[in-house]
């Protein structure tokens, strides 16, 4: 079968996202006399390519591409950047264009669609109710803090998937119409680019990115001069930070640069590369963003005339620094410290991103004392007015000498979330230290399972299928792909074919070029114009390499892979991509030893790895696999979302049961890697490692090579249209965006409304919330009856009440010494369950008791099931203030 990589105009749009350019060297022999620079002039006509340009909505506009390729298609194929186009094509060039009728309608429709999209109300504008909250639907609500944002690979401040889904909530927020401002920082050098030694190591390149290059524009003042905004240093420095705006689609994202000449050489470097430098280095970027982004962001606001954000989303605990300066902020209003922390939490959302406690951020607090207060008098100079221990109390945590910023995030916000339910369930475990008294599962953090934007991630031989699925225009906000029947299965299995068939064309490209920069010469090459199969079963495995996700699982028995690569009848080919961190040495290794399988002779041609994964890169792969392959160590994937991207492009997933995969696992959808608790190490990656090697070569083998009549893999088709339609919406960036605006962003700036309207709120809150924690050890519970019979347990026994008949009600009654706090401030709970064979209780149902009048609790509680049912009481705090009764960590069982 021979494919035209529908066509090649597709093929390069999508490829053209990830090329480098290449540099070309001419050698002068004469030398210059003098240097002319001719500036680029865009016609007066066309000004209008500027607004396209500098509006990252092309990121996602594939017709707004189309257009900037027609202006140089060859520049266009190498950048990929529309501003790069602009500024260099030539005056004669711009002629041509001016003359020519279709280019010119192209590009007034693009202008006018802009203009449109730009313009439209969307859902949070049809859904917001203005009276309720007295804001316009377009005023900014919510400022998103994060250390990094993965928009398009011509703004490179960003590494990997945090940063991806940090793009992908601005460009969703922007579909929607949901008034957010993002918060991040202007790498000059941002991520390395990677390339490859002869021995397959990793090679990790810097270069500098000149901020009048990007899409990005300064923000002025009514003077036209810069704004910038400042943060006091230790050594009685003032460190400067200019603003910069990047536009995606309606979402603005300020960027903070502090590569200004008045500031001191160690301080311009400072926004120099992404997760770069020592500790002391990493706490002054959080710095940076935390306490300069929120005085940028009011300094914005203020400044363009618009209402500042009510509500800050912080995107992992980089962005915690940001809590206290806007505590200092109503402290200058004349609000004390806990007042203040109390407005803070009610409109602070804190977003944790990791399972694993190594990756927890944390600073020494010495360190985190200096800053704050470098001369030691108490006083912090960094956030003037707000007490220095207090903020310290916020990061605390076991180990007394380590400053915790997940903790401070979780203090500092009333609501917080992981990003899958399995890592919801994780962090709850993982900081309940917090909540003590509390079981597990109330820990107050919920989970918002992470989603993708559809129209970045979906590609071009994908998109008109898609369009027809979810109905033309619903292409950026589509929750529905029940019409997937409207697509054959001829039609299906071509898409495959295409988008495999473009994937392998690049991955030849990819590979040749890889040896290139390894030192090989163009004549020793001719053997990478024919690996990889266009026809042959395509598993994708493509991520950062650290350690958990473990990218060399498939190695395990090398010989079985070989087998499953070459074999017969039914090849599989894998391409694989990734970076490890460059301070990462057990990664570096990993990614060593795969590359050196992967050169051997005799499997070359069938498992390869693509240097520089980046998001043009993951566009490619993720469309063109047939299976996306996940398997790190359950349960330390948080969420994962290159998976999510491969399911929209029909590709199939086979992974471990972890982060989004262990919520939507299914066998008619994908392939489950079991995980094997509870052994060794080395047990368990032996036994994954077989699990994989057997559903790949026994199931998903098998599957895609059993062709019917018409040459269509019938079986593989079907799992394909299942997965499309059951998968893609839930994981849609859109139905994420939905999540974060009903569950947390509307709430939160419910309660902060709630305490900010009545001036006493807050004062009265922090008054209850003192009067509680000072009376709680006198709080107990006296007497329990069930049934009129006495049912404390006595020290060690637990007490046996009467039985009832099921479809009768148990009577419960307490009593509950109070000290000086009254009924109204707590909830008396009566907690039933099953019971173990340790009296511990399972399956809990809580049902509050309401106060007799002889001053005791009372409840009547149904019971329906026969058998053993545990009982007891507890006390907990109540308040209209409160979002989880967890929240304050006080908690009195009977
Ligand atoms: C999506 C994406 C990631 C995240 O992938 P995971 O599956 O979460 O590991 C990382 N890097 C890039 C460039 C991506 O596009």
């Amino acid at each position: 079968m021979r494919l035209n990589c529908l066509d090649k105009i597709h093929f390069f749009i999508d490829r053209a996202e990830w090329t480098i350019g290449a540099y070309t060297h001419t050698l002068y022999l004469v030398r210059a006399s003098g240097i002319v620079k001719v500036t680029p002039v865009l016609p007066d006509e066309l000004q209008c390519l500027y607004d396209l340009a500098y509006n990252l909505r092309w990121v996602w506009r594939s017709e707004t591409r189309q257009l900037f390729r027609i202006i140089d298609p060859a520049k266009w194929d190498a950048c990929g950047d529309p501003l790069q186009v602009i500024r260099e094509t030539s005056s004669t060039r711009w002629e041509e264009l001016l003359a020519n009728d279709r280019f010119l309608d192209d590009y007034e429709r693009e202008c006018r669609n802009l203009e449109a999209y730009m313009a439209a109300d969307s859902w949070f504008q049809e859904t917001h109710d203005p009276d309720a909250t007295g804001r316009a639907s377009r005023d900014p609500l919510t400022a998103y803090f994060s250390m990094e944002f993965g928009i398009t690979p011509c703004l490179p401040i960003y590494s990997g998937g945090l940063g991806v889904l940090a793009g992908d909530h601005l460009k969703s927020a922007s579909d929607l119409g949901v008034p957010l401002i993002g918060v991040g920082l202007l790498y000059r050098n941002g991520y390395f680019t990677q390339t490859l030694s002869r021995e397959g190591l990793q090679v990790e390149n810097y270069s500098d990115h000149d901020a009048a290059n990007l899409p990005i524009k300064p923000v002025l003042d009514a003077a036209g001069k810069q704004l910038e905004v400042s943060v006091r240093f230790p050594g009685k420095r003032f460190l400067s930070i200019a603003m910069w705006t990047a536009q995606v689609g309606r979402v603005t994202l300020l960027l903070l640069d502090t590569n200004l000449p008045e500031n001191a050489k160690d301080l311009r470097e400072l926004t120099d590369r992404l997760y770069g430098g020592d500790e002391e280095h990493r706490i002054r970027q959080e710095i940076v963003l935390g306490i300069g982004g929120v005085r940028a962001v009011c300094a914005y606001c203020d400044n363009a005339g618009l209402p500042r954000p009510q509500v800050a989303h912080l995107n992992e605990g980089h962005a915690g620094f940001l809590g206290i300066e806007r505590i200092r902020g109503r402290m200058d209003n004349g609000l004390n410290f806990d007042e203040a922390l109390a407005e803070v939490r009610s409109s602070s959302i804190f977003t944790t991103h990791t399972p694993v406690p190594a990756g927890i951020d944390r600073f020494d607090m010495s360190m985190v004392r200096r800053y704050l207060n470098p001369d030691d008098d108490g006083a912090s100079k960094l956030v003037p007015g707000v007490p220095v221990e207090r903020v310290l109390a916020l990061g605390a945590e076991d180990d007394p000498g380590r400053f915790n910023m997940a903790h401070m995030g979780l203090r500092l916000a009333q609501r917080s979330n992981g990003v899958a339910k399995l890592h919801g369930v994780v962090s709850r475990s993982m900081f309940s230290s917090l909540y003590p008294g509390f079981p597990d599962e109330e820990s107050p953090i919920g989970s918002v399972t992470n989603g993708v934007h559809m129209p970045t991630w979906i590609s071009q031989t994908m998109r008109p299928i898609v369009k027809r699925i979810v109905g033309e225009g619903n292409l950026a906000t589509a929750d529905s792909w029940d019409h997937i029947d409207r697509i054959s299965d001829e039609e299906l299995w071509k898409s495959r074919n295409v988008q495999r068939a473009c994937l392998v064309q690049a991955a030849r490209k990819a590979v040749r070029q890889s040896w290139l920069d390894r030192g090989a010469s163009e004549a020793e090459l001719g053997w990478t114009d024919d690996i990889l199969n266009p026809n042959v079963l395509t598993v994708g495995f493509a991520r950062r390499v650290s350690t958990y996700k473990r990218l060399t699982l498939m190695l395990q028995d090398a010989d079985r892979l070989r087998e499953i690569l070459t074999n017969e009848e039914r090849p599989v080919q894998f391409i694989i991509a990734g970076k490890a961190h460059p301070a990462d040495g057990g990664g570096k290794y990993l990614l060593q030893q795969l590359v050196q399988f992967a050169d051997q002779a005799g499997v070359r041609d069938r498992i390869v790895f693509l240097p520089d994964y980046d998001i043009g890169l993951a566009q490619m792969m993720v469309a063109g696999c047939d299976i996306w392959l996940n398997n790190p160590i359950r349960p330390q994937e948080a969420s994962g979302t290159s998976g999510m991207k491969a399911v929209m492009n029909g590709c199939l997933t086979l992974s471990v049961s972890d982060g989004w995969w262990d919520e939507m696992a299914d066998d008619e959808l994908g392939w489950t890697i079991p995980s094997v608790e509870n052994a060794d190490a080395s047990t368990r990656d032996r036994l994954e490692s077989l699990a994989l090697y057997d559903l790949l070569e026994r199931q998903a083998a098998p599957l895609f090579y059993e062709r019917n009549d018409d040459g269509v893999p019938g079986g593989w088709v079907e799992r394909m249209r299942k997965s499309l339609s059951v998968l893609a919406p839930k994981v849609s960036a859109t139905r994420m965006v939905r999540d974060y605006v009903t569950e947390y962003y509307r709430p939160a700036q419910g309660t902060y409304l709630q305490m900010v309207d009545d001036p006493q709120a807050s004062a009265h809150f922090v008054q209850w919330q003192q009067k509680l924690r000072a009376e709680w050890d006198k709080v107990a519970v006296t007497a329990l009856s069930c049934n009129d019979q006495d049912a404390l347990a006595a020290e060690k026994d637990i007490a046996q009440c009467q039985s009832v008949a099921a479809g009768n009600t148990l009577s419960m009654t307490c009593s509950v010494k109070l000290g000086k706090l009254s009924p109204d401030h707590v909830c008396v709970q009566a907690v039933c369950g099953a019971v173990d064979t340790n009296d511990e209780l399972h399956d809990v149902r809580m049902v509050t008791m309401k106060p007799a009048a002889n001053g005791d609790f009372h409840a009547e509680i149904p019971m329906v099931n026969p058998g053993n049912v545990g009982v007891t009481v507890r006390v907990v705090p109540k308040h209209p203030l409160l979002v989880s009764p967890a929240e304050m960590g006080l908690c009195t069982w009977a």
